[in-house]
């Protein structure tokens, strides 16, 4: 099962979908955290993301489609796959039904989280990270146990630079610009789910939780094929 998760920098995918992924076993598949782990390695790919990773611009189509999809169909563990970050834009969406198409398969669901852009900032230029683990913080609404240390590994957290309130404006008209428009696409397709992502990160959970057991949960009985 491929779910989607959309929405602007800072709307929540990453904290939310290593939750649904730790409660469903889903795969959580990111493309920002992945682009990141190939700059750490200093791979051929990661030297060539650099400069539009800390611009604030996306990347070439044809390099982040290529690494993602190969992820995708990479691995079959579990039950399914959380895209966070990916796509981005109407060629990457493309591009990902294509090759999904091609697998007999479909996105299941897009969940689409909702977050004004004032809201984005505030979120944004106080978020903390691990760099070894990628765990979410926020300096308010999610404080690390012990301040400037990740809970999980104790590795000291790191501001992303891209997280700086000039590069966040432009991360943010590049969403409006390129990746908005893959909610109409989506919604075309009635795949479309749209959640307020503006309360508290608890409560956007639950309703992303029962998005998700609704797609679980078997057809009643009247819907069910015969035999
Ligand atoms: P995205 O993956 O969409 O860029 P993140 O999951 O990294 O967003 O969240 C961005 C920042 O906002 C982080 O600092 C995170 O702790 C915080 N955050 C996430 N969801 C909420 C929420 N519902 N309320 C307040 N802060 C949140
Ligand atoms: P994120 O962690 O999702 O905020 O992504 C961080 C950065 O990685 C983005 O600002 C882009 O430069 C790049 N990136 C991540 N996903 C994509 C994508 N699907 N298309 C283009 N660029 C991407």
């Amino acid at each position: 099962m491929i779910l989607i998760l959309i929405g602007p920098p800072g709307a929540g995918k990453g904290t939310q979908a290593q939750q649904l992924a730790r409660e469903f076993g889903f795969r959580h598949l990111s493309s920002g955290d992945l682009l990141r782990a190939e700059r750490a390695s200093g791979t051929d790919l990661g030297q060539r993301v650099a400069a539009y990773m800390d611009a604030g611009q996306l990347v070439p189509d044809d390099l982040i489609i290529e690494v993602i999809l190969q992820r995708i169909f990479g691995d079959d563990r579990g039950p399914g796959v959380l895209l966070d970050g990916f796509p981005r834009t109407l060629p990457q969406a493309r591009a990902l039904d294509d090759a999904l198409r091609r697998h007999a398969s479909s996105v299941r669901r897009v969940l689409d989280i909702h977050v004004p852009d004032d809201v984005v900032l505030d979120r944004l230029t106080a978020r903390r990270v691990c760099p070894q683990c990628d765990s979410v913080y926020h300096l308010t609404f999610r404080p690390p146990r012990v301040p400037g240390l990740c809970d999980r590994d104790g590795t000291p957290l790191i501001q992303r630079p891209d997280d700086q309130a000039d590069v966040v404006a432009r991360r943010l008209r590049h969403y409006h610009e390129m990746t908005e428009p893959l909610r109409d696409y989506y919604r075309r397709q009635g795949l479309l789910l749209t959640i307020d992502g503006n309360q508290p990160v608890d409560r956007v959970t639950q309703a992303l939780r029962d998005a998700v057991r609704d797609l679980l949960a078997p057809p009643p009985a009247s819907q069910r094929p015969p035999g």
